[in-house]
């Protein structure tokens, strides 16, 4: 396999013929973050080790066999972020930025980074929208990104997508269910995976969310999260209902929605496609993780936030058939006779461009003939013609590719007005 022209296993190119797709989808969702009062945040591709490693029984699929770690020539560990949360995280808390007060909303398009075996819409490298609110413990921050998402997923033209959502209350309703879940598992013991038998000592909760088929069943009948919480993470949860319902969005309550890890808190939820059979291919999902930042060694600070999976996304929007905007068409393409016209095109063109009018000239000296098949197999809308004769009697024609109807322009002053207006028509 010769590997200079192999891109890395797992990863993918965005083509020319994709990637409007790709500009169509990001903006949409930076521009309803932005409604919501979400800023930008960039944050490094890699990380310290311990960022993501923390050395707190973390054994989830992303800590034991995803990441991507490496020492660089200082002998430091380096991993390349898997998800955006805790890289988020960790320039708050570096720039202070809860102390220009709250809430803080922070959103962001990101690579991660997981070494998984990739198949459709599993990849080494993809892309994660994600929204972040930290300072915010009121229900009603947990259901402004609900409705972030819903409302996203609608202007996308997404259809058949069903919100799920749970509460896992906090750690002290959880001490009496992880009790309650051990007891349960304890009797089936012999037929959880190997992994759940491990996980039945250490965290129980993580094989409610177990992928294998055997686990599943026996999960049905388990006990559920919503029948521990306290009375607070009770009424919290009732109030995002509230708000859900209020502001007129379906919900499902899947009490089998559970995050293995302590930090997360109270409310979590996933968007499923109805077509999807396989759950795992959910395209997005959050939660409360009100004791993450503590974590990090922050201030408790409570936060909320989604991550939502651009491959996925567009790979459904595909499957749904959903028509993305088209990119801009070329509005003018400028065949030019001789090299005198050519040098001149450029300028003209260049007048064109700097009012936003996509334009294009000859660059790789085709004869005039291809020039204006050329103009034909790009789509332009218009083509205007140069060579010595219209220079000399600073006229040119400009026609209209699709009608065949022709316009007379001026190649002096009013050039830029009188093409506009026919460009613009
Ligand atoms: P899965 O169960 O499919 O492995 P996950 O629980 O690991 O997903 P999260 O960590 O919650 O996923 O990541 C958020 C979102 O990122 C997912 O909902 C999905 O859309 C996307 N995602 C996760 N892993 C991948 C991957 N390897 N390739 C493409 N998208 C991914
Ligand atoms: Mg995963």
């Amino acid at each position: 396999m010769n590997l200079l022209t192999k891109a890395a296993r797992g990863t993918q190119d965005v083509l020319p013929a994709d990637s409007y797709k790709w500009q169509f989808v990001q903006d949409i969702m930076l521009k309803e973050a932005e409604l919501y009062g979400f800023k930008e945040i960039r944050t490094p591709a890699f990380e310290h080790t311990e960022l993501f490693d923390r050395g707190v029984g973390d054994d989830t699929d992303i800590v034991q066999k995803e990441m991507y770690t490496f020492n660089d020539k200082a002998g430091r560990s380096l991993t390349l972020k898997p998800e955006g949360t805790v890289a988020a995280v960790r320039a708050v808390l570096e720039h202070g930025l809860l102390n220009d007060g709250i809430p803080l909303k922070l959103t962001y398009i990101t690579p991660c980074y997981r070494y998984e075996k990739p198949q459709s819409g599993r990849y080494r490298e993809f892309f994660q929208f994600g929204v972040e609110t930290f300072g915010a413990a009121s229900p009603a921050a947990d259901a402004e990104i609900i409705c972030l998402a819903t409302t996203l997923f609608e202007r996308l033209g997404i259809s058949n997508l069903s919100l799920e959502i749970n509460s896992i209350g906090c750690p002290e309703c959880r001490q009496a269910y992880r009790g309650a879940l051990k007891k349960f598992f304890e009797k089936h013991r012999e037929k959880l995976c190997s992994t759940c038998t491990d996980r039945l000592e250490k965290n129980p909760m993580r094989i409610v969310d177990c992928k294998n088929l055997e686990c599943q069943k026996i999960v049905e009948d388990a006990p559920n999260i919503i029948d521990f919480l306290c009375e607070d993470c009770e009424q919290h949860f009732k109030d995002v209902k509230n708000y859900l319902s209020e502001s007129k969005i379906d919900y499902k309550i899947n009490p089998k929605i559970v995050r293995g890890l302590d930090y997360y808190t109270r409310t979590v939820f996933e968007f499923v496609s109805s077509s999807d059979s396989n759950r795992s291919l959910v395209c997005g999902g959050g939660g409360r993780y009100d004791g993450l930042i503590e974590e990090i060694g922050g201030p408790a600070t409570p936060a909320v936030g989604f991550g939502i999976g651009i491959e996925r996304l567009i790979l459904l929007m595909q499957s749904q058939g959903i028509e993305i905007p088209k990119p801009k068409r070329c509005d003018i393409f400028i065949a030019t006779a001789d090299k005198t016209a050519q040098t001149k095109a450029l300028h003209l063109a260049k007048t064109l461009r700097e009012s936003s009018f996509y334009a294009e000239i000859d660059i790789v000296e085709r004869s005039l003939k291809t020039q204006l098949k050329y103009a034909d197999k790009i789509n332009a809308k218009f083509l205007l013609v140069l060579g010595e004769k219209e220079f000399s009697e600073k006229k040119a024609e400009m026609k209209n590719m699709a009608s065949g109807e022709k316009f007379i322009i001026n190649l002096d002053n009013d050039f830029l007005t009188k093409t506009k207006n026919i460009l613009s028509d």
